[in-house]
């Protein structure tokens, strides 16, 4: 049965769609994806967009037009969704595990530092760092991006989470060489399916468009030098996308206010993801901790109950069965943020006494 108020809920606008789709009606599909990607790099402050079928398929692209190949080290955080380390393998590159720190939950820089340093003296060549912005906040970005320029590490954001989050005045995704959003069902901008890969950089953008469309050359008979992929975007998907822009900025301010109202309502137990520096969270999840790991258990289970839709945190990759054989830079803190954590309702339409129940029930699990 499905809960009543779901994790991450989005409602489908079938008029806002087909208005849309008016709009094109005898005019080439082509033309949906090309102004959807440039309405994405509006939004965003990116150069270049290349609208493809998941977020999945946008980090492939992106390691591979940024060079990644067969032995490479990809750094890559272990607290993350499983998304962000397949693609990795997918290059035939090695993935190498690091932990998070305490404060923003994402790639704890002097770890990333480590990582660095004791791979390339096993004689490892680190090519990258596939930086994630878990739940939609910021990592450390001074130190990171310092680090990573100092020793020659190339940045790549899976910024699947955090569209919308701001860090130095930029969005988040538009920091590294290259970054991706994911538009599926769950996240708070949606195409109903779908990612996107931005960059600054006009050579990535066109061998990731080039990759993705069967790797064809442009030539008037079908040629093609590499094996490429099937990952570009529908017409169809990109039409939902469209209709959804101005709605977008609305959904990102009540996932924040969603955030700012449990926090209230929970107190002083509840420990929650830090904006560091100059960061603005997106939110995309609402997220707490309990020091007591018997909270975040007795609530989710309680919270069923009345129908809300929880989950945990991630489980680490490193205790992944799939991925055990990763080297991982420490481990204990994302292990303790799966073991204490929980995903709380945080889509659309969730109401102000909805949040007020949930943290009542949370409450009577605290005491
Ligand atoms: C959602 C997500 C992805 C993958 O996006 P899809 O569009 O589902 O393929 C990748 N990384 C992270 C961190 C995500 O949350």
């Amino acid at each position: 049965m499905a809960a009543r108020i779901p994790l991450s809920y989005s409602s489908i606008n079938i008029t806002a769609l087909s208005e849309v789709l008016k709009r094109y009606e005898n005019r080439n599909h082509q033309q949906i994806i090309a102004d959807f990607e440039q309405a994405m790099c509006k939004l965003t402050g990116a150069g270049y967009a290349v609208a493809v079928s998941s977020g999945t398929a946008a980090i492939h692209l992106a390691l591979l037009a940024a060079g990644i190949g067969k032995g490479d080290v990809v750094l890559a955080p272990t607290f993350t969704y499983v998304a962000t380390i397949n693609p990795i393998r997918y290059c035939g590159a090695e993935p190498v595990l690091i932990d998070c720190e305490p404060d923003t939950w994402n790639v704890d820089p002097s770890l990333f530092e480590e990582a660095i340093i004791d791979q390339r003296k096993k004689g490892n060549r680190v090519k990258a760092l596939l930086l994630v912005h878990t739940y939609g906040t910021p990592a450390k970005m001074e130190k990171i991006v310092e680090i990573a320029e100092r020793e020659e590490v190339t940045l790549i954001e899976d910024a699947a989470e955090s569209l919308g989050a701001i860090w130095n005045q930029k969005m988040t995704g538009t920091v590294g060489l290259a970054g991706i959003f994911s538009f599926n069902n769950n996240k708070t901008f949606t195409t109903l399916g779908g990612g996107l890969l931005v960059t600054d950089k006009p050579e990535i953008a066109e061998k990731g468009r080039f990759l993705a469309s069967q790797a064809r050359s442009r030539l008037p008979f079908y040629e093609h030098p590499e094996i490429g992929f099937n990952y570009l975007m529908s017409a169809l998907n990109a039409a939902y996308g469209l209709s959804q822009l101005p709605s977008w900025g609305q959904a990102l301010e009540e996932r924040r206010a969603a955030f700012s109202l449990y926090k209230e309502l929970l107190g002083s137990q509840a420990k929650f993801q830090r904006e560091s520096g100059a960061t603005l969270s997106s939110r995309w999840l609402s997220t707490f901790i309990f020091d007591a790991p018997e909270v975040s258990k007795k609530s989710a289970q309680l919270l069923d109950l009345q129908g809300f839709e929880t989950r945990p945190l991630w489980n680490p990759m490193h205790l992944q069965p799939i991925h055990t054989e990763c080297t991982v830079y420490g481990g204990s803190v994302s292990k303790s943020l799966f073991e204490r954590g929980i995903c709380l309702p945080s889509g659309k339409g969730l109401k102000r006494s909805d949040q007020q129940q949930i943290a009542e029930i949370i409450r009577q699990s605290l005491t």
